[in-house]
C-alpha cells in the first residue's frame, strides 16, 4: 500500500525539526481504519485485499459516502451493499473513531473532550457554542513544540503529529455527539471549525490539508473554506502552501509588535521575524476584505498592552497594506504561568486605539474556563500520570467494565 511506512519523521524542535519515532502504529487486529483516507486510497485498499478493479471503484465511492455523508461506523448499515459482502469488510477494515477518556460541559455550554489515539496518546477537543454558530476547537498534534511563554500546550512533553484519521476524526466524533448526521446543509450546530486547538497545524502540513479537505467535501461533511480558520505561530514558508493547497481563512498568533517581546514570547520569532511575517501574510492567496486575516493578540500585562503597542499594531497592519481584523485575547492564567492578563481598562484603552484606526479589535470573552478549555489552557491532564499510574487506571477502568 502507498502509506507512508518510514521509521522517523521530522518534526520541529525547539525551532528546527528534529526526528521522532513515526506516529502510526498498526492496529492490533491488523485491520485497517478508513478514517482519513481519501477515496483513492480506500479503492487501493480494497484492490489489495483481493477486489476486484471496477468492484472496488463502485465500493470505495459507496463507503467514502456511508463514511462521511451519513456517519456510519458499522459495514451493516450500508443498505446499498450486499449484505454478504459485510463480514468480508469487517474482517479487514473498521471505522474509527477516537476513544473518548472524558468528556466534560461548562457553565456556559462549552464542551471539552479528552481524547485517546490507539498508541495512547492524549488530545483534546473544544466546542463552543454560540447564538448564532457552534465552532469546534480542533488539534493538529499532541503538545506542541514551539513553546510560546504564555501557552499551556507548549509546556507538554510528549509531542507528535496527528494523522489526518485522527484529525478528522475529532469532527466526526463532535458530530456524533451532537446527533448530526446524515450530513445537512442547514439548521447545523456545528458551523465552524478554527485549527486552534493543541500543536502547530502548520508544522503538521500534509495532515491537516489531508484532513481539511475531506471536510471540506461537498459530499461529506460539507464545511465551507469560509467557516474554517487555520491559526497559525508563524511558520513563513508554509503559508504560502497553506493558502494554495488548503485555501481556509488565515489567523496569525502576532502577540507582540517589537522583536525584542516577541523574540520572548513567541520563540519562533527568532527564526521568522515580524516583517517577514506580515510580508507572508500580505501575500496570503486569497485574503481581501472579505475575507480578513485575523491578528490573535494575547493581552500580557506590562508585557505588550501599551497605547504605543498599540499604536505600532496599527502602523504594521497599515504598512503592509494588511486586510485584517485584531482578536484581542485576556490572556488565560494557568498554573506556574510566568504572566498576568492585562487589566480590563488596558485592554479596553488598547482596544479602542485600534478600532478607531478603522481596524476591528474585538476582545473575545474567554470559555469554558471553568472546564480549562480556554486558549492556550488544553493540556492533558493524564499527560502528567506516569505510564505506570496510566496501566494502573486501565485496568480500573476493565475491572468497573466487569
Ligand atoms: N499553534 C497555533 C494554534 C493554537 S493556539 C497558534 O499558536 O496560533 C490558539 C491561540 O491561543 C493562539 O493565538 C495562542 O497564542 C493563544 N493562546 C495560547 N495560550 C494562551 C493563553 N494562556 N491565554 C490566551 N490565549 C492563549
Ligand atoms: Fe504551540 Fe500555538 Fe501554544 Fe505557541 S501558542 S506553544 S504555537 S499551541
Amino acid at each position: 500500500m502507498n502509506a507512508p511506512q518510514t521509521i522517523t519523521m521530522p518534526i520541529p524542535g525547539h525551532i528546527d525539526p528534529v526526528p521522532v519515532p513515526r506516529a502510526i502504529t498498526p492496529r492490533e487486529d491488523g485491520r485497517i481504519d478508513l478514517i482519513g483516507l481519501p477515496r483513492d486510497e480506500i479503492r487501493a485498499y480494497l484492490i489489495e485485499k483481493g477486489m476486484e478493479l471496477k468492484q472496488a471503484k463502485l465500493r470505495a465511492k459507496q463507503l467514502w459516502h456511508w463514511i462521511y455523508n451519513r456517519g456510519a461506523t458499522e459495514f451493516a448499515q450500508m443498505t446499498d451493499i450486499a449484505k454478504t459482502m459485510h463480514p468480508w469488510l469487517a474482517e479487514r477494515f473498521v471505522i474509527g473513531r477516537p476513544e473518548v477518556v472524558e468528556a466534560q460541559v461548562s457553565t456556559d455550554g462549552t464542551r471539552k473532550w479528552l481524547l485517546r489515539s490507539d498508541d495512547g496518546q492524549d488530545y483534546e477537543m473544544v466546542f463552543i457554542p454560540d447564538a448564532d454558530r457552534g465552532t469546534l476547537c480542533v488539534s493538529s498534534q499532541v503538545g506542541c513544540t514551539l513553546n510560546c511563554r504564555f501557552c499551556h500546550t507548549g509546556t507538554m512533553r510528549l509531542v507528535r503529529n496527528l494523522t489526518a484519521g485522527e484529525i478528522v476524526g475529532q469532527v466526526m466524533l463532535a458530530r456524533d455527539s451532537l446527533g448530526e448526521w446524515p450530513s445537512q446543509p442547514d439548521g447545523r450546530l456545528l458551523t465552524n471549525i478554527v485549527m486552534m486547538g493543541m500543536g502547530e497545524p502548520l508544522y503538521n502540513f500534509d495532515n491537516v490539508r489531508d484532513a481539511l479537505k475531506l471536510v471540506m467535501d461537498g459530499d461529506g461533511l460539507a464545511l465551507s473554506k469560509r467557516r474554517i480558520t487555520l491559526s497559525t505561530s508563524g511558520v513563513v514558508p508554509m503559508m504560502a502552501r497553506a493558502g494554495e493547497e488548503i485555501g481556509v481563512n488565515l489567523a496569525v498568533s502576532l502577540h507582540a509588535v517589537t522583536k525584542e517581546v516577541r523574540d520572548e514570547i513567541v520563540p519562533l520569532n527568532r527564526k521568522y521575524g515580524i516583517e517577514e511575517l506580515l510580508q507572508a501574510c500580505a501575500d496570503y492567496p486569497g485574503a481581501n476584505n472579505a475575507r480578513r486575516i485575523t491578528f490573535e493578540y494575547v493581552m500580557l500585562k506590562d508585557k505588550n498592552d501599551s497605547d504605543e503597542d498599540a499604536r505600532e499594531l496599527v502602523r504594521l497592519i497599515r504598512k503592509f497594506k494588511l486586510p485584517a481584523k485584531v482578536n484581542l485575547i485576556p490572556f488565560n492564567p494557568w498554573p506556574g504561568a510566568a504572566y498576568e492578563c492585562s487589566t480590563p481598562e488596558r485592554i479596553r484603552a488598547f482596544s479602542n486605539i485600534v478600532f478607531e484606526a478603522g481596524i476591528s479589535a474585538p476582545v473575545r470573552t474567554p470559555r469554558g474556563r471553568d472546564i480549562d478549555a480556554a486558549c492556550g489552557q488544553l493540556k492533558t491532564a493524564s499527560e502528567k500520570k506516569t505510564r505506570a499510574e496510566l496501566d494502573r487506571l486501565a485496568e480500573e477502568k476493565q475491572a468497573a467494565l466487569g
